[in-house]
Formats: C-alpha cells, structure tokens, sequence
C-alpha cells in the first residue's frame, strides 16, 4: 500500500494528511492526519477525517459537453476559445470574465491569472474568495502596504490574550481551535474572548463573550485605541520609529469611542465587561486578535480590520512572539490566490494593477504589452455586469456563485440570460453546472498535483493519490490549452505544474530587491527548482529566499513594512453601521455562516454520510423570545424573506441568539434543498474598498410556514418527488433520506407510498408492506421490507413531531429485520432493550444526543473527560466538545 502526504482541500487551516491508497479501482483510501506537518501535528477534523468517504466517482463530472452533448476535448477546447475569441473581437476584452476559486491550487490559479490579466487584458478574473477574505487584503495593504499576514499558529500558543473577533473557529477553523485548546490548557493565564453577536461553540473556552450588536466591531476596537493612550498603553517608541498617522486615527477613534461608557452604549455591552475587554487589552502584552468572516463580511468590512490593526500598531504588539493581528482565512487556498493575484484588483506576485511599475515589470517578465493597468469587476459588481449584457462569456471554475453569491437568484437569472456560460468543475450537478453551455471535467482533491498556500503562508504540496478519473484534466492544463488555441502558445506551453510552480516563483523574485522596491512575496528559493525538488517540497512559510531557504515564520520582526517609506500605516476609521438597517418590515437582522461538519455547497462533504449526521437539514436560529412571540416551535418550518429573496429553514431555539437576530447556514443548494439557498435571501451590499458582501446582516422577515403536512422517507435507493413542495435529501449509510412538507392537502399515502417506494411487481404484494393509518389525525406510516429486508418506509403527519430517524437509519444495515424490530418498526422507535443513539453530535465516533444524555444519567458523568472515557465523543476532532458540555449537570 502507498502512503502519500498531502494536504486537506477544505478550510484555510491546511492540516497535513497522509492518505494510504487500499484499492485504486475502487478509490479506496485510508486517511490520517500527517503527525510531521507543522499546521495540524497528526489532528484532523471532521471533514478531513472523513475525506475518504468523498472520493468516490459519485456525481463526478467526468468527460466534457456542449450544450449537453458529450464531445471530445479538442472540440470542446476549440469551442471555448472560439468563442472567447469572438465576443473579445465584437465587444472588447471588458466583455469575459473568469470567476474562479479558492479551492483552485496555486498553480492553476496561477495560469487562470496570467491569461485573463496578461493576454486576454482585462482584470476581469475575480474568485470566491472575494466573499471571505478580500477585505482582510485591503486591511493588510493599507497598513503595511502589502498583503502580509504577520502571525502563525505557534503565536497563538505562546499569546496571553487571545480575541476571537467574528470568529467561530472551533467550526470553521477546528484544529487551529484546537492549538488553541491546548494552548489554554497549559497556559491556565492564557485569556480568551469572543467578540461575537452570537454565542457559538467557541465561546466554549472563553473568559468573556461580548455580544457586541452586529456591525459594531470597529467601534469596539476604536475603544481600545482610545483607552490605550488615555491609560499610557501605548509604544510610543513604536510608534514613532516604525508607523506614520497615529494622531489621525486617535482623534477618530476618540470621537465615537472616548469612552467606555459611550462604547459600551454603542455596542450593546455592559460597561463592566467593555472595561475587562480593555484592561485586558491595555495589560497583555502577548495579544493575539483574530478575526475572520464576522469582520470582513460588511460593508465596512476593511475598515474593521484597520480598527484592529491600529491597536496592534498602537501597542507595538506585531512581529514578536504571541502577538499580532491575525486574519484567518477560510478556504484552502484563498492565500495562494492572493499570491498569483487571482482578485480583481490585484496584479500577480503582489504586485498592483495601478502602479505603471509593477505593469510594466509583470509584462516583462512574461513576454506581453498587454498587461491590464486597472482594476476588473469584483464578484457582485461582475454578476451584475453579466445580468446588464456587458459580460457576455463568463468561465466559471471550481466554484457554485449561484448558491453562494449574495442575491443569488439575480445570478442565477445572470447567468440563465449570459451569451456563454463555461463552467470547469469535478463535480457534475451543481446549481451553477445547470446553468452551463459548456461544461468541463477538472480533476478533484485525490487527483489534482500542486501546492496551497495556508493562513499561516505556509506552502504544501498537494499530491495526487490516484490517476485523473474519466477524461478529468487539470484546471491548469484546461486553461493552458484554451490560451493556446487563443494564440498564447509560447506563454502557456507547460508541461506540468511544477513548471508553473518554478514561473511563479521566478516572478516572485523578478525584481525583487532594494533597487527596485522590495516586495513581501519572495519565493526565489524555489526559482530554479526542478521536478524532484518540487515532488519533495515540505511545508514552509514564505517568504523563501536564498538567503532564507527556511522561509519565515513571523513577518516585520525587524518593524520595517512594505511601504514606500517602510513605515506602517495607521487609517482612521469612522465606524459606519450596516447599510441596510432592520425596520417594520424587515425587523430581523439576519447572520449566515457555517457549520462544523459541512464545506461550502456540500458538493464534496454531502457525500460522506456521517458528515450529514450533525445537521442534516437548513436551519434557523432564533431566540427563545422571539420564537415564543411568533409562535415557531422548534423544528417547524418557516420562511426567511428578505427584499432580495427566500428561503426555507427549520427552526432551532437558541438563547445563544441575540433578540432580533436570526442565523443560517450557508450550505445548502438546490439540488440537496427545494428552498434552502441562503444566498437568495442576502443583501448584495459591499464594502466599497474591498468589494466583499455584507452577508452577515440582511434585515428580514421570519413567518411560520404554513405546512399541512410533514413527511420522513427512508429509502435504500435514491428517490425524486415532483412538486412537493419542501424537500430536503440526505445521504445516510446504506439510505437516502428525504424531509418533505407541503401546504398542499396532504394525498392517497397508500397509493403514494407504492408507486414510489416499491419495485412494480411488489406494489400490491401485501406481504412486503407494514401500515399504520389515522386518516382523522393525518397520520400515515408504512414500510416496504420484501423478505424482511428494509427498503424504504415513510412517516407522516400533520405537524412537525416525527420520530427522529436515527435508529430507522440503522436498520438499512441489517440484511433482515427481527420480528421486534418490524413490529417496532412503525412507531419508529426501538424495541425495548435496543438503544435509539439519536441525533449525532460527534461524527467522529458516531455517538448520539440520546446514548450521551443517557450515559451522563446512568453513570453520573460529571465532565467531558468523562463522557470522553465513556462514550469516547469528544476524543477525536475536538470539534463537539461544546456541545457535549450541553449534557452535563449544571451547577447548582
Ligand atoms: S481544520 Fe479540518 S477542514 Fe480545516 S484543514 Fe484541518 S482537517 Fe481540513
């Protein structure tokens, strides 16, 4: 058996794995997390525990098509060339667009870049990246003058004072939350706060949780400033030698937030806990702030992070051990796209589109006049520019907009109405797939060859496990050959990636010196490197130069930034609430983000069954207030309707919600949810440096949703439902399962359940059939078991009280149901004596709410370590630990 090291595809952690390939046929493969790789030391979470459930040929796209028919790679490539070609000699370059991704591999993003902003010459290129990251990148330039995260995971470990600022890692960013963990377990001074409007699992190890009002971050941290120099907290030395603008940002930061009464006012907070906050602050020296999408998902999103930025400034507290602003990112690889420049408004290698330079040397280095001088249309401003007819050929790679975007109905409609529509993915249904003209087979996570980049800067190699599946090809290889058939042979005749790797590199270090202006991007190590060496490159953060081969593990040690007079910058920051305020309408504000066990649009972690365990459904927090005021019971449906769109989601009451706020996920798409797009309903507002969306505070409406009846089908095969309303499919083990309601009156179940759930010749085969009936009640319940082996059942009824199907799931294992168990079979509940472990809560072991709520009962568990050494949950990832808290006793 062969074990390679690669990398996990899905959040910006980048742990290490080392995946041992048991059957290449069958794709079988064996995961673990990498014990030497210095982001996760061995750790996995649950996603990438389980990536080897999702490597299967199941909905993979597997050879290309156009207009629906299959066709051969050259016809395919000549098309889209042809095509591009075109409309750019009809309507000019501004007329394409490629929209691309994080999930892309440096290389690939790297070719993407070349060719839109090199050859084809426009900036039109933007990825999804611009919707979690892109205003933490104005954040860093705008201070250091280059995008620079200064910080690593060690920092975190060796800080006293760590602030989680719209930051739920211990979901989204698990094993960094871990680090963190473990940090505060063996460090008992070290404090942790959460800044956050919601009470999420990572308040779990927290000191302090402040529910700041949404939107009200750079006001908390103009505060801090504030506090900071009116106590005498500040590095004036610092200060002095190494920043500029100081006074500036003060006297803002002091107008608003002088005070902190005034902030605690503003913020929604209790003074008292406003104080700690800054005392604290004001008195550690090792603070560590890390921020994520809860900071840069508004349209103040880059100012936010400059808020946060000066107080680091302020205090001197950056390029030293434990310290140091902190931005995490979310995807695997969104780093590597901000290297090669994959965002719209920016060059390559760092390097900006509107410095003539920085132009001028990037069309040197590859050989082309025409290198776009200004910025492109960043993520929204180009779906709009597609709806308005001014894009008229948009190539989409690796990503679903039509899902993610905020009012992702308008782009559905975009895109529905876009001359050309290309869409380059491994997966084959997907929303935005629908929408293609042409559609391209890319290779997946196992097969794909290059290197990511973490939110560390650190570099791994991502390595194929298994050959390219069908007529898969490498996005690389796919964008190459169509810039070939444009015309650029000579810019794009590469061979592999390790030669694109080497370019990038090159231009990386390409003028890049105190003659010239020094650039923090520097991977000229790695200028000359051949195969072999690429084949065996370890992790290393850049900068990797040749004069430091070991590359960098913290940046500005020596206090000198990236600007032109190397001094950092200090931006005043006048806080400016969310554009779009609740009102009589629309009086909820509504949060979006994600949750522990599913990745994006669940394209890939949808296929692993134990991934869909946790939350199997779209939901909606609400607190209990306000579920009590609108009369919503947990788990009944409703609609969430904003001006832009709906949606529908269950309802989960959570006092961990503030009163008129409102969270979903982002996860769900139309082909696993009949109305369960989040995107749909966000409000299309962006910050106007960054251009990210402000998809964290929508206002809008939650009403009942008035279902007539609710269903619950279990079916060893996979089922379709014409025009019922609600639908919800599941991957389980060994079982679809389906949630279903309707407004309609509910129908004939008996004839219903028969045509749908049976093979023809077993339909009136009365045998085969178990039936429960309360017509009065709207009760219904059957189950199909030729041979008494389960094939389906379905449980109906006239609200939303059906039995949790946990322990109906389990019997798709057995090969023949017992006699108690068909007997128990439509009450949906086990046989006495055989327990119903419930609703998952920790995948890693697959240990249910029941068995944990009965173990902490029947054996008197007293701590996590006990429901640990008991059950084992909570001694895997990590990533449930909160929650299993939920089960102890609590103090009298
Ligand atoms: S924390 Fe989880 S999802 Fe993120 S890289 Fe590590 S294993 Fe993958």
């Amino acid at each position: 058996m062969n074990t390679i090291k690669t990398t996990c595809p899905y959040c910006g952690v980048g742990c290490g794995i080392e995946a041992t390939v048991e059957d290449r046929a069958t794709h079988r493969v064996s995961i673990k997390g990498d014990s030497n790789h210095p982001a996760n030391f061995g750790r996995l979470c649950s996603k990438g525990a389980t990536l080897g459930d999702t490597v299967s040929l199941e909905n993979r796209l597997l050879s290309p098509s156009i207009q629906g028919q299959r066709v051969d790679w050259e016809s395919a490539l000549d098309h889209v060339a042809e095509r591009f070609k075109t409309i750019i000699a009809q309507h000019g370059p501004e007329a394409v667009a490629f929209y691309v991704s994080g999930q892309l591999l440096t290389e690939d993003y790297y070719v993407a870049n070349k060719l839109m902003k090199g050859f084809i010459g426009t900036a039109n290129i933007d990825t999804n990246s611009r919707l979690c990251m892109s205003s933490a990148v104005v954040g860093y330039k705008r201070a250091f003058g280059a995008d620079t995260v200064p910080c690593n995971y060690e920092d975190l470990e060796q800080a006293e004072l760590i602030l989680l600022v719209g930051s739920n890692a211990a979901w989204c960013h698990p094993i960094a939350f871990q680090r963190i963990r473990k940090a505060k377990e063996n460090n008992p001074n070290l404090k942790i706060v959460v800044i956050d409007p919601r009470a999420t699992a990572s308040c779990d190890i927290a000191d302090l949780h402040l529910p700041v009002k949404p939107g009200m971050d750079a006001l908390l941290f103009n505060g801090i400033l504030a506090y900071l120099q009116q106590n005498n907290r500040i590095d004036q030395t610092y200060i002095d030698t190494h920043t500029e603008g100081f006074a500036a940002a003060l006297h803002e930061a002091v107008k608003a937030a002088g005070s902190i009464e005034q902030v605690a006012a503003a913020c929604g907070l209790p003074s008292e806990a406003v104080a700690t906050l800054f005392d604290w602050f004001a008195s550690t020296e090792k603070t560590v702030t890390v921020y994520s999408q809860g900071i840069n998902q508004s349209s103040s999103g880059s100012d936010k992070c400059n808020a946060i930025i000066n107080c680091h400034l302020a205090s001197g507290r950056i390029g030293k051990p434990g310290m140091g602003p902190f931005s995490f990112t979310g995807q695997p690889n969104a780093m590597g796209g901000r290297e090669v420049g994959g965002l719209a408004n920016t060059l390559a290698a760092h390097m900006d589109l509107e410095n003539p330079e920085h132009v001028d040397r990037v069309g040197r280095f590859w050989g082309s006049d025409k290198v776009a001088d200004k910025q492109g249309l960043k993520a929204v401003a180009m779906f709009d520019a597609i709806a308005a007819g001014q894009i008229k050929a948009v190539w989409i790679m690796a990503t679903n907009p039509v899902v993610s975007m905020p009012d992702a109905d308008k782009v559905k409609r975009a895109l529905q109405q876009c001359e050309l529509v290309v869409v380059s993915d491994c997966i084959a249904n997907t929303d935005t797939a629908k929408l293609a003209h042409v559609l391209l087979p890319a290779t997946g996570w196992s097969e794909k060859d290059g290197t990511v980049t973490n939110l560390e800067r650190r570099i791994s190699r991502q390595r194929p496990l298994f050959p390219a599946s069908g007529e898969a090809k490498h996005d690389w290889w796919i964008i190459s050959q169509v810039a070939q058939r444009m015309g650029f042979s000579d810019a794009f005749n590469y061979q592999s990636s390790a030669d694109i790797f080497r370019e990038h590199a090159a231009l990386s270090a390409f003028e890049n010196d105190a003659e010239h202006q020094l650039r923090d991007f520097n991977l000229s190590a790695f200028a000359l490197l051949d195969r072999s060496g690429y084949d065996a490159l370890q992790p290393v953060q850049w900068p990797v130069t040749n004069v430091q081969s070991a590359g960098a593990a913290r940046m500005f040690t020596d206090g000198q930034y990236y600007t032109s007079n190397r001094k950092a910058r200090f931006i005043p920051i006048t806080p400016r609430p969310p554009v779009n305020a609740p009102d009589n309408d629309y009086p909820f504000t509504l949060n979006t983000g994600r949750l522990r066990d599913q990745w994006h649009t669940m394209t890939r972690t949808s296929l692993a069954a134990k991934l869909n365990a946790h939350r199997p459904e779209p939901f909606v927090e609400i607190h209990p207030a306000d579920a009590e005021r609108l009369g919503l019971a947990t788990r009944s449906l409703t609609q969430i309707e904003s001006r832009w769109g709906s949606m529908l989601a269950r309802v989960e009451i959570n006092p961990g919600q503030q009163i008129g706020s409102l969270f979903v996920p982002m996860h769900w798409t139309d082909q696993i949810s009949s109305h369960g797009r989040m995107g749909a309903v966000v409000n299309p507002v962006v910050d106007p440096h960054s251009g990210q969306p402000e998809s964290k505070q929508t206002p809008v409406k939650i009403n009942a949703w008035p279902a007539r009846w609710y269903a619950t089908i279990l079916s060893r095969r996979s089922l379709q439902f014409a025009g019922v309303e609600y639908q919800v499919s599941v991957r389980g083990d060994h079982y679809f399962r389906y949630e279903l309601a309707s407004t309609d009156p509910g129908q004939d179940w008996r004839a219903w359940s028969r045509s749908l759930l049976a093979a023809v010749e077993h339909r009136d085969e009365d045998s085969c059939w178990l039936e429960y009936s309360d017509q009065q009640a709207g009760h219904y319940r059957t189950a199909y078991l030729p041979d008494h082996e389960l094939q389906a059942c379905l449980l109906v009824g006239p609200d939303c009280e059906l039995p949790e199907p946990g322990w109906l799931g389990s019997l798709f294992a057995k090969k023949q149901l017992s006699r108690a168990e068909r007997l128990s079979l439509l009450s949906g509940l086990p046989p006495k004596g055989e327990a119903d472990i419930g609703r998952i809560v920790c995948s890693c072991f697959n240990v249910g709410e029941k068995t944990i709520r009965h173990a902490v009962q029947a054996q008197q568990l007293q701590s996590v370590a006990d429901i640990s050494a008991c059950l084992s949950a909570g001694s895997g990832c990590g990533s449930c630990v909160a929650e299993l808290k939920e089960f102890l006793p609590k103090p009298s």
